[in-house]
């Protein structure tokens, strides 16, 4: 926590060169990054505006000159500039990693009965509920974050905030300790989130006993972190729920989705809109001066600063992850790149270079009839464009013979993923193709089964190629 130097934990618990993870004998090529990350720091410590929150009185000792900035990769490496291991306490940012454990424990539909998933473009501590339901707008706000809490499991509110706190330490990669002095700060003078949870107790919105859900959330907000800590936690939400550093599988994939949702549209306070306009990122800050983003698939990255601006983000740590996103080209509405094309390859078999072991009668057979058998190389994902980009590439297949019986190899060995619209699209190419009399075959050296029902599938390109060759041959024979 800023500005309590008292705390046992007040000490960065890593004593190591900063920003560099040691790598004996290496080339030191991954300082690249913390050099990224550290001119990002330079850029923005110089700007001193905003105002260290004070209405939890210990928050008004932060020293406001902090600045840390981490940032964890999906490989579990961490980089860090300034104050990255300098603990304060998590507040708001516990909201979205709790929510993800009530969602574990009470799954989607129930989460949602008692807390809703929409913006309220109000402050934190809003106090508007539902008309209809009586329902907190979303968990990233105060009001709906009470109720999150409500919803974990526990028999006891001790058992409660055990599986919490535990969880939160899952998400940072070590066990997490609560600051005592800004928990009882917190809870002296939490009127107005007591008034929330009173109100949410007459609507029937939080079910749970209100004193004993608000200790433990005072309690949730004043567990301590770094900005080391948030950008492993927030690489945990990037990497699917397993964290990188740990390799713990922590939360399903499918909560990941579903907080960085509410993380995306709900997680900037008043400020949400414009945030994800600008960084286009999933977020969450909270008043202590922290804040989590997240590069879904990429990394994570913690930032801390305590100054904030006039809706409670912290005015150094929003100015430098916008930045990183936009260094990073990171913005969820950027037109995704195909840095590779769907086809790397199109082509017949009688413009393949020809199989040892033939003949020149079957060499000079396959160039006159080889372009009934058509290749087409696929690299990548097969998403919606890629698949449509397939489809379209078969429309006309040529056949030379007058039977039309023609071949089509499917040479899956550099795709890396088949979505399943592009594997209902592909299975209906397949079955459409062969009701034409065209044999559809497979190259896959992994044998991972990307598309059912097709003829044959080969661990390799010579061996679809020799099957088809000598059943075009048979064929032509025929004739
Ligand atoms: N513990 C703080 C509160 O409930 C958290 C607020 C925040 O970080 O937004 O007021």
């Amino acid at each position: 926590m800023a500005g309590s130097p008292q705390s046992p934990s007040a000490a960065p618990r890593d004593p190591g060169a900063p920003g560099r993870p040691a790598h004996p004998g290496s080339t030191g090529a991954s300082d690249l990054i913390a050099d990224a990350l550290a001119a990002v720091h330079e850029a923005f410590r110089d700007l001193d505006e905003g105002t260290v929150a004070t209405y939890i009185p210990e928050l008004a000792t932060a020293d406001r000159a902090l600045f840390g900035v981490a940032l964890a990769g999906v490989t579990g490496s961490i980089y860090t500039a300034g104050d990255a291991d300098v603990p304060f306490t998590i507040q708001s940012l516990s909201k979205p990693f709790v929510f993800a454990l009530a969602l574990m424990d009470r799954g989607l539909a129930e989460v949602l009965a008692h807390v809703g998933a929409e913006p309220s473009g109000e402050g934190f501590s809003s106090i508007r509920l539902d008309p209809v339901t009586g329902r907190p707008p979303n968990p990233m706000v105060n009001a709906g974050a009470i109720v999150t809490t409500s919803l974990v499991h526990g028999a006891t509110e001790e058992e409660r905030f055990a599986r919490i706190l535990h969880v939160l330490g899952a998400f940072a990669g070590h066990p997490l300790e609560v600051d005592g002095r800004v928990y009882v700060s917190e809870s002296e003078t939490g009127d107005r989130n007591r008034a929330i949870a009173y109100l949410m107790h007459s609507t029937g919105a939080l079910a749970s006993d209100v004193e004993a859900t608000l200790d433990t959330y005072f309690r949730q907000c004043s567990v301590l972190v770094t900005a080391r800590d948030l950008a492993v936690m927030s690489a945990t939400l990037a990497n699917g729920g397993v964290n990188p550093v740990t390799g713990e599988h922590v939360v399903d994939e499918v909560v990941t989705e579903w907080v960085l949702s509410v993380m995306a549209t709900s997680g900037m306070y008043d400020y949400a809109g414009e945030w994800l306009l600008r960084a286009g990122l999933p977020a969450k800050s909270g008043v202590s001066g922290g804040l989590v983003s997240v590069g879904v698939g990429q990394f994570g990255l913690g930032l801390f600063s305590p100054p904030l601006d006039a809706r409670g983000n912290s005015v150094r740590s929003v100015a430098a992850a916008q930045e990183i996103s936009r260094q990073f080209d990171l913005h969820l509405m950027h037109r995704p790149d195909r840095d590779v094309p769907t086809l790397y390859r199109s082509t017949r078999a009688d413009r393949l270079r020809h199989l040892a072991h033939r003949t020149p009668a079957q060499i000079l057979r396959l160039r006159e009839v080889g372009s009934a058998i058509s290749v087409r190389a696929v690299q990548g994902t097969v998403e919606f464009a890629a698949a449509e980009t397939i489809l379209r590439s078969v429309d006309d297949l040529p056949s030379p013979l007058p039977s039309g019986e023609r071949w089509l190899i499917l040479d899956l060995h550099r795709t890396s993923r088949v979505v399943t619209l592009g594997a209902q699209l592909l299975r209906g190419l397949v079955s459409r193709l062969q009701g034409q009399g065209v044999h559809v075959v497979v190259v896959d050296p992994f044998e991972r089964r990307l598309l059912a029902g097709v003829d044959h599938e080969f661990t390799s390109f010579e061996h679809a190629q020799r099957w088809c060759e000598d059943r075009l041959l048979e064929a032509a024979r025929a004739v």
